[in-house]
C-alpha cells in the first residue's frame, strides 16, 4: 500500500508549542514521572479558573445553546463586544464587523485564508506566537519576521520593519500585549507602526488577547484606535484575560477602511458560513464576561497572584549567571536569554529534551517562537509561588550542570 502522506500545504507549517517535546513529555508521564509543564498559557491546571458567573451564565443557557447560531456570532455577544471596542476606541465597528470564533485560533487561520495568495508576504514579529507564521504558510502566504529589539524592552524595531517590506507584502501583525516577551507597546510606537501600514497600504492585525493582563499599572491602547483610515482586524477572546481557555470563545472586529475591503470581507463571510457557527455555550459566556466584574484586575495588582509570580519568576532567571530577562509588563510569559559565552547551545530543542529528561521540567525552545539563534527560551509563569520556585529552581540547577560540562 502507499504511504499516507500529508498536504504539502503542510510543509511549511509548524507549531512547537505542542511539538515532539511534548510528546516526550507525555510518554514520560505515562511512565509514572510528575512533569512540571511551564511550557502552555493554559490558565485552569494551576487553579485559574474562569469566574463562576461566567460558569452559571453558560450552563444556564446549556439548553438553548444546543442549536447553531449566527455565522459571526450570537447578537448578544457580539453586541457586547461592539461596546468593548468603543471602550477601547476602535472607531466604527458595527455588529456586521464582529466575528466569533472557536478561540482566537480559528479567526487567525480563517483571517489568513481568506486573505492570502501564493506568494504573498506577511510582516510578523520574531519572536512571535508561532500560530501566526503557521497560519500564514497554511494559506499559501510567506511570512516575514520583523525583529522585536530586546534591548529596547523587546519593542518592534521600526526600521526593520520597514526595510523588509516589499511589493508582495500585505499585511502586518501585531502582539501586543506580546507574547512570548510580555512587552507592553507605548502609543508613539504604535503610531509609528500605523504610519507604515498607511504608507505602505498594509492591513493591521492585532492580536490583543492579553489586553487586560497588564502589571505596573501598564495601559493598553488598542493600536486600531490610532488607525481610523487603515484596515485592522483587531482579535481578543475569553481564554486569557477571562482563564476560559477551554470555552472556546474568541472575536475579532473588522475597522478601519472597509470601503476598500468589500472583496475580502466577502471571503471572511463565506469562511465563517463554512465552519456554519462558532461553538454557542462558549458564547454565552462573552456578555456575562465583558460587563461583569473584571476579576483580572485583582490577579494583575501588585499583590496579586500573577504579579507576585511574576516577580518571583524574574527574580529567579535573572540570579542565574548567565541568563537575563527582561521584565514582562503584560501577559503570562517570560523570554530569558542565554549568554551563548556561558551556554553554547546549537539546538535549543535538544536542550528542552535534556532539560525535560533530566529534571522533569517542560519549557518550550526559543526558536518555537521563530526567534532567529537558539539563545533563548519561554518561561510560563502561572504555577504558584512554591511550584514556580520549585521548577525555576530546578532549570537552575539544569542550567549549572550544563555550565559545568
Ligand atoms: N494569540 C496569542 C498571542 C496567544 O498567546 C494565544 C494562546 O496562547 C492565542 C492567540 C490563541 O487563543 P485562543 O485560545 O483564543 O485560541
Amino acid at each position: 500500500m502507499q504511504p499516507v502522506r500529508k498536504s504539502q500545504k503542510l510543509a511549511n507549517v509548524c507549531y512547537d508549542i505542542r511539538g515532539p517535546v511534548l510528546e516526550h513529555a507525555k510518554k514520560m508521564e505515562e511512565e509514572g514521572h510528575r512533569i512540571i509543564k511551564l511550557n502552555i498559557g493554559n490558565p485552569a491546571p494551576f487553579g485559574f479558573y474562569a469566574p463562576d458567573e461566567i460558569t452559571a451564565d453558560m450552563i444556564a443557557n446549556l439548553p438553548a445553546a444546543s442549536g447553531y447560531a449566527d455565522s459571526k456570532g450570537l447578537f448578544a455577544a457580539r453586541k457586547a463586544i461592539m461596546h468593548y471596542t468603543q471602550e477601547k476606541n476602535i472607531p466604527g465597528v458595527g455588529l456586521e464587523d464582529i466575528y466569533v470564533g472557536n478561540g482566537v485560533s480559528e479567526l487567525i487561520v480563517m483571517a489568513m485564508q481568506a486573505l492570502l495568495d501564493n506568494g504573498d508576504e506577511v510582516l510578523v514579529p520574531a519572536p512571535d506566537y508561532p500560530l501566526w507564521t503557521a497560519a500564514v504558510s497554511l494559506a499559501g502566504g510567506r511570512a516575514v519576521h520583523y525583529v522585536c529589539d530586546e534591548a529596547q524592552g523587546w519593542f518592534p524595531d521600526i526600521a526593520d520593519i520597514e526595510a523588509k517590506i516589499t511589493p508582495n507584502t500585505r499585511a502586518i501583525v501585531v502582539i501586543n500585549p506580546n507574547n512570548p516577551t510580555g512587552a507592553v507597546y507605548p502609543q508613539p510606537l504604535l503610531e509609528q507602526i500605523v504610519e507604515l501600514a498607511r504608507k505602505h497600504q498594509l492591513i493591521i492585525y492585532a492580536d490583543e488577547i492579553y489586553d487586560k493582563v497588564l502589571y505596573d499599572s501598564e495601559h493598553h491602547v488598542s493600536i486600531a484606535s490610532l488607525a481610523p483610515d487603515v484596515l485592522c482586524v483587531t482579535m481578543n477572546g475569553l481564554s486569557k484575560n477571562y482563564r476560559a481557555c477551554g470555552y472556546r470563545a474568541g472575536w475579532m472586529s473588522v475597522s478601519g477602511e472597509k470601503r476598500h475591503a468589500r472583496d475580502y470581507i466577502e471571503g471572511l463571510n463565506m469562511l465563517a458560513s463554512m465552519r456554519l457557527c462558532a461553538n454557542v455555550p462558549g458564547q454565552y459566556a462573552i456578555q456575562t464576561a465583558l460587563g461583569g466584574y473584571q476579576s483580572i484586575n485583582d490577579l494583575v495588582a501588585p499583590s496579586g497572584r500573577l504579579a507576585r509570580q511574576r516577580d518571583l519568576a524574574y527574580e529567579m532567571l535573572s540570579a542565574m549567571p548567565g541568563v537575563s530577562c527582561v521584565k514582562p509588563k503584560g501577559a503570562l510569559y517570560m523570554f530569558p536569554r542565554l549568554d551563548p559565552e556561558v551556554y553554547p547551545i546549537a539546538d535549543d530543542q535538544q536542550f528542552i529534551l535534556e532539560l525535560l529528561q533530566q529534571e522533569k521540567v517542560l519549557l518550550v525552545q526559543g526558536t518555537g517562537f521563530n526567534w532567529i539563534a537558539p539563545d533563548h527560551f519561554r518561561v510560563v509563569f502561572l504555577p504558584n509561588t512554591d511550584d514556580l520556585a520549585e521548577a525555576l529552581g530546578r532549570v537552575g540547577h539544569f542550567l549549572e550542570n550544563y555550565r559545568l560540562r
